[in-house]
């Protein structure tokens, strides 16, 4: 690399006991022993590369579906952030992108372009490595119904291009090989000349009208059972309002569960498994979680 590229070049971050209450959307969080937010693959390569075996790693994009317990996180976590946010046109139908890159500006950018049906992830506010991992849907699409190929790095730091057939993909669900993360993928969409960003802006408007939106949340804890809503299941079991410290099942949507300003991850864990509970009692349906939950419980970590 010459000198002048080296300068500017954006330095990749290492930061030690970093709280992931900053990192996650519902801003609670004990804090990561290591948090690298690299700026290149380069980077995150060598950083993979020197990384200890028995270090536990960990991903992050925008924390939109996870909850980090209150002692925090052993070990490493990478965060996508501030990977090169590379969107590009390969050809009429078809993008390449990022994982660090939200799904909001990606929706954005595909309808520029005029590939509407990529106007659902505008629905997501997370990173596109995040809807990858999720199979996240909203307004009718899921990430992967459109994925032609995506990367990815493993431990070693070696990068792979894969296919979907490499992954078995279901409702909010997806394996695929092990101990490997996105970097990125290639999308194709149809083309749509009559997308625009009014289409965006009513799906959005309209979701405000049945979702808690620009309150800390994760989203939707459970899944749906299958020809079931969750949220109706915890509303029939009375469990609007519910409170654990300041954590509290929305009103709004039973699914949500908000963080009013001062709970904390216990609390919310708790609430979460007192609704579980509750709704297995009123209606013999046991939820899965959609929100990843991860770390130490405060005080087996001696934090
Ligand atoms: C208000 C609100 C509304 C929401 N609405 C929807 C919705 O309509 N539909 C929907 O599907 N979801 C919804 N969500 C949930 C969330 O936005 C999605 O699950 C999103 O895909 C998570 O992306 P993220 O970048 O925030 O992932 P994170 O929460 O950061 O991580 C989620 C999981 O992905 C892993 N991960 C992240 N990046 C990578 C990577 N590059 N490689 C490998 N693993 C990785 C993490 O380790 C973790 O296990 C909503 C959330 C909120 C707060």
């Amino acid at each position: 690399m010459s000198a002048a590229m080296s300068m500017t070049m954006p330095t990749p971050e290492l930061l030690f006991d970093e709280p992931m209450s900053l990192h996650t959307s519902w801003r609670v969080g004990g804090s990561a022993d290591q948090f690298f937010r690299p700026t290149s693959v380069e980077a995150l390569r060598d950083y993979l590369r020197d990384l200890p075996e028995d270090t536990s790693l960990h991903w992050v994009g925008l924390g939109s579906n996870l909850l980090v317990r209150d002692g925090g996180i052993r070990g490493a976590v990478i965060c996508t952030l501030k990977l090169p946010a590379a969107t590009e046109r390969l050809d009429a139908s078809r993008v390449a992108v990022g994982a660090g890159v939200p799904c909001t500006v990606f929706a954005r950018q595909c309808v520029r372009w005029q590939l509407g049906p990529a106007a659902f992830f505008a629905g997501i506010p997370g990173t596109i490595g995040g809807a990858l991992v999720m199979n996240a849907g909203a307004f009718g699409g899921e990430t992967w119904e459109r994925v032609e190929t995506v990367e990815t790095v493993d431990r070693s730091g070696a990068r792979h291009t894969r296919s979907p057939d490499d992954y078995e993909i279901g409702y909010r669900s997806v394996v695929g090989p092990a101990q490997e993360w996105f970097l990125g993928a290639t999308f194709a969409f149809d083309d749509d000349p009559a997308a625009d960003m009014a289409d965006i802006k009513a799906m959005l408007k309209k979701r405000g009208y049945s979702q808690p939106i620009g309150k800390l949340s994760c989203g939707s804890v459970f899944r749906n059972p299958p020809g079931q809503f969750a949220a109706e299941l915890i509303e029939a079991a009375g469990l609007k309002g519910t409170e654990r410290g300041d954590a509290v099942v929305s009103d709004k949507h039973a699914n949500f569960i908000l963080n009013r300003g001062s709970a904390t991850a216990a609390d919310i864990e708790s609430l979460i498994e007192e609704v579980r509970d509750r709704v297995v009692e009123h209606s013999g349906t046991a939820l899965q979680l959609e929100v990843r939950i991860i770390g130490e419980t405060q005080g087996r970590s001696g934090e």
